[in-house]
C-alpha cells in the first residue's frame, strides 16, 4: 500500500463541460487544514466572490469527505457539503453520512466541486478516471428512490453510491436537502436548491482505488485503541440500540423538549416518540450505518398495519420525532414515519419542514390564518393528515406549500402581523430543535454559529453533565465539573469554542461528531494520532483545534466580508423575548443581555473585535491565515 501524499481536488464545470484534476501536495497546507471541510473551506473563501447570487453559477457546490473517510477509522465516513446558502444568504456547509464520500475516496478524489449550471438537467457519473456528464432528462420529477434505482438499473451497478435530491430540489424549495444512499440527509441550508438550481439531479460514484497509509503500523494500533474505548464509552450502547431518539424520554422530563412549536417543554405519553419504542413496537426493523461504523445509530422503519400501512424509510431521528410529532403536538409515531417517509424521499430537511408548519398552526390559533387561507386543510393542532399532506404540498410548491416554502423568513414577512413572533428561525434558518432558554451553551453557539441557529457546527451537549465522559470534559473545558449545568451563562464561551474547533477538525477528517461531542471516545489527542499516523504529517492535539479555529474564522471573516456582525448574532424571537414556560430553572430566556453577556466572553476569547464581533488583523495573522487580510474589507 502506497503513503499516503496528497489531496485530490476534482472540478466539474456544469456550463462548459470542463473537467479538471488539481492535486495538493504542500505539506504545510495540509496540516493547516487537514483535508475535508477545512480545504474546501479555503478553496471557497479564497476563490468565490462572497456577494455570490446562492442561485448563480458562480456560486459552486462542494462534496468534501474527510481525511479519514474510505478506511476502517471507527465513525469516519462523514461527507462535507459547501456551497452559499440561499436560506442564509451566508456561506453554509451541512453534512452527511452513508457511503458516497466513502467511494467518492476509491475513485480517487478527495473534494468535487461542481460549478456552473447546465441547460437541462444531468447527473455527473465518476467511476476512477471516467468523469461524465449525463442527461438526466428521464430522472427530472422522480423521488429518491426511484432516482437510484433508475442509476443503478442503467448503469447494471448496484455498488454506485447517489448523492441526489427529490422534487423539492428540482423546485427549489428553500431548505430542500441533498440526499446520499437515499435516506441519509444533508438536510440545512438548501442545498438541494442549490443542485436544482444548476439542473444538477444526482452524482453517481463508484471507485476501485485503495486508500494508502503512510504509517500503517502506528495507525492500525490507533484504530485499536480507539475501538477499545469505544467499547467503554458509556453512551455508544444506547445509541447503537436506540439510535438518536435515545433521548427523547430524558429531554422531555427535564423540561427540554420542543413541544407545539416551542410554547410547551413536555408532552403526554412522549413514549411513543422513542427509539426504545420503535424497538418495541416492531416498527424497527434493521440499524444502520455510515461507512465504516459499528456503532449504527440509524435506522430503517416500516409500518406494518393500520392506516400507514406500506410505509417504510430511514429514521426517524431525535429532530424529526420533536419537528414532525411533539412540535406539532402529536405523538402518533406512524404518522411521524409517514412524514418522514415523505421527507426522504422527497427531499426535504425534516427540521426545517416541521417548524414551517408549526408556525402555519400556530398561525390559525392566533387568529392570523385560516383553514381556508390553507387550501381548505384542517390547521388544528395534532392533526397529522394535514401535517402529512402540508409536506407533500412544500415539496411540489402546491398552494400554501408555495408560501411554506419559502422558509419561515420570508413567509412570515409575507403573512405579516405578529407571525414573525413564533417563526422559530433566525438568519434565514429554522431553529433545531433544541431548546435554547434551558440550554445555554447551545444558545450562544446557535446565536453566533455561521449557519443559524443550529447544533451541526456546534453540539453542546456536555454542558448537561449527562454522563461521566461529559462531566470529565466539561472539567477539563473549564477547569470545573460544577460547569456542567446548562442554566447558566459562565464558561459557555469556553464550551462552545472548544466544541467548535473539534467538531470542525473533525469534519475536515470524516470524523462524526457524536463520538467527539457527545459519547466523548475521540478527543483532539487521539484525532492527532490519526491525522499522523495516516498522513505521515505529525500535528498536536493543539494544531488540530488550530485547524478547526481557522475554519470557524473564516466561515466568520465570509460573513464579516458580507456586512454581518455582532448585531446579527440573534436566536429566533420566542427564545430571546418569550419566557420558557415548564422550564426547570428561573432564568429560561434567552434575552439579548444574556446573550450579550455569553457574546462578550465569546469574542474576548478569540480575541475578535468587541463591537463588531469580527476577527481582527491580529487574529489572522495568529492563525496563519494573512492571505485573507486583503479580502477581510471590515478590518
Ligand atoms: S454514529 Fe451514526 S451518524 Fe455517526 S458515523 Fe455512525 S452511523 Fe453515522
Amino acid at each position: 500500500m502506497s503513503n499516503w501524499d496528497s489531496i485530490v481536488l476534482l472540478t466539474v464545470n456544469l456550463s462548459n463541460g470542463v473537467v479538471n484534476k488539481t492535486t495538493l501536495t504542500d505539506k504545510s497546507f495540509l496540516k493547516k487544514y487537514l483535508g475535508g471541510r477545512g480545504v474546501a473551506t479555503h478553496y471557497f473563501l479564497s476563490k468565490v466572490d462572497p456577494f455570490v447570487d446562492p442561485y448563480s453559477p458562480d456560486n459552486p457546490i462542494i462534496f468534501a469527505p474527510g481525511t479519514l473517510t474510505g478506511t476502517f477509522v471507527p465513525c469516519s465516513g462523514r461527507t462535507s457539503i459547501m456551497f452559499k446558502s440561499p436560506a442564509t444568504n451566508r456561506f453554509f456547509k451541512t453534512n452527511v453520512g452513508g457511503a458516497f464520500g466513502a467511494q467518492l475516496k476509491f475513485a480517487g478524489y478527495d473534494i468535487l466541486i461542481v460549478e456552473g449550471k447546465a441547460e437541462e438537467p444531468v447527473y455527473i457519473y465518476i467511476e476512477n478516471e471516467r468523469v461524465e456528464i449525463r442527461s438526466a432528462k428521464h430522472l427530472w420529477g422522480k423521488d429518491m428512490r426511484e432516482t437510484n434505482q433508475i442509476v443503478r438499473e442503467e448503469n447494471d451497478d448496484d455498488e454506485l453510491q447517489l448523492a441526489c435530491i427529490g422534487p423539492a430540489g428540482e423546485n427549489k424549495v428553500i431548505y430542500a436537502s441533498v440526499h446520499a444512499s437515499i435516506y441519509n440527509a444533508a438536510g440545512r441550508g438548501g442545498g438541494g436548491a442549490v443542485m436544482g438550481d444548476k439542473n444538477l439531479k444526482a452524482i453517481a460514484v463508484k471507485g476501485t482505488k485503495s486508500i494508502g497509509v503512510s504509517r500503517p503500523k502506528e495507525f492500525a494500533a490507533t484504530v485499536k485503541r480507539l475501538r477499545e474505548k469505544m467499547e467503554e464509552a458509556s453512551g455508544v450502547q444506547p445509541l447503537s440500540d436506540y439510535g438518536t431518539s435515545v433521548g427523547v424520554e430524558s429531554t422531555n422530563s427535564i423540561g427540554a423538549f420542543p413541544v407545539k412549536n416551542f410554547q410547551q417543554s413536555t408532552i403526554y405519553n412522549v413514549h411513543l416518540l422513542t427509539g426504545q419504542y420503535l424497538v418495541e413496537s416492531g416498527l424497527l426493523k434493521r440499524k444502520v450505518s455510515c461507512y465504516s461504523c459499528p456503532v449504527a445509530c440509524h435506522r430503517f422503519v416500516t409500518v406494518d398495519d393500520g392506516k400507514y400501512r406500506g410505509t417504510y424509510c430511514g429514521g426517524p431521528e431525535y429532530e424529526t420525532l420533536s419537528a414532525l410529532g411533539g412540535g406539532c403536538l402529536s405523538t402518533d409515531i406512524n404518522a411521524v414515519i409517514k412524514a418522514n417517509e415523505l421527507c426522504n424521499i422527497l427531499g426535504l430537511d425534516v427540521i426545517s419542514t416541521g417548524n414551517c408548519i408549526q408556525w402555519l398552526l400556530e398561525c390559525k390559533q392566533r387568529g392570523v390564518m385560516t383553514d381556508a387561507d390553507a387550501d381548505g386543510l384542517d390547521l388544528s393542532w395534532g392533526n397529522m393528515d394535514t401535517v402529512i399532506e402540508l409536506t407533500r404540498k412544500i415539496a411540489h410548491r402546491e398552494g400554501v406549500g408555495d408560501l411554506l416554502a419559502k422558509g419561515l423568513k420570508v413567509a412570515a414577512e409575507e403573512v405579516g402581523q405578529d407571525s414573525y413572533k413564533w417563526a422559530i428561525q433566525a438568519r434565514g434558518l429554522e431553529q433545531s430543535r433544541v431548546e435554547t432558554r434551558s440550554a445555554f451553551a447551545y444558545a450562544l453557539a446557535f446565536a453566533v454559529s455561521s449557519r443559524g441557529p443550529d447544533h451541526l457546527n456546534t453540539e453542546c451537549l456536555a454542558e448537561f453533565g449527562g454522563a461521566p465522559e461529559a462531566i470529565q470534559l466539561i472539567e477539563r473545558i473549564t477547569g470545573s465539573k460544577e460547569y456542567a449545568y446548562p442554566y447558566t451563562t459562565d464558561k459557555r464561551a469556553e464550551i462552545v469554542r472548544w466544541h467548535e474547533d473539534i467538531y470542525a477538525a473533525g469534519d475536515s477528517m470524516g470524523i462524526c461528531a457524536f463520538p467527539t461531542t457527545a459519547q466523548h471516545w475521540v478527543d483532539e489527542f487521539d484525532m492527532a494520532d490519526l491525522y499522523s499516523s495516516f498522513s505521515g504529517i505529525d500535528v498536536t492535539a493543539e494544531e488540530i483545534m488550530m485547524s478547526g479555529r481557522r475554519v470557524i474564522t473564516l466561515e466568520r471573516v465570509f460573513s464579516g466580508i458580507l456586512g454581518y456582525t455582532r448585531a446579527d448574532d440573534v436566536l429566533p424571537y420566542r427564545m430571546m423575548y418569550e419566557k420558557q414556560l415548564d422550564a426547570m430553572h428561573d432564568n429560561a430566556i434567552n434575552s439579548p443581555e444574556v446573550l450579550d453577556i455569553m457574546k462578550d466572553q465569546y469574542f474576548k476569547l478569540h480575541g475578535w473585535d468587541l463591537e463588531a464581533g469580527l476577527p481582527t488583523k491580529e487574529v489572522l495573522e495568529e492563525l496563519e491565515l494573512d492571505e485573507f487580510e486583503s479580502k477581510a474589507t471590515f478590518l
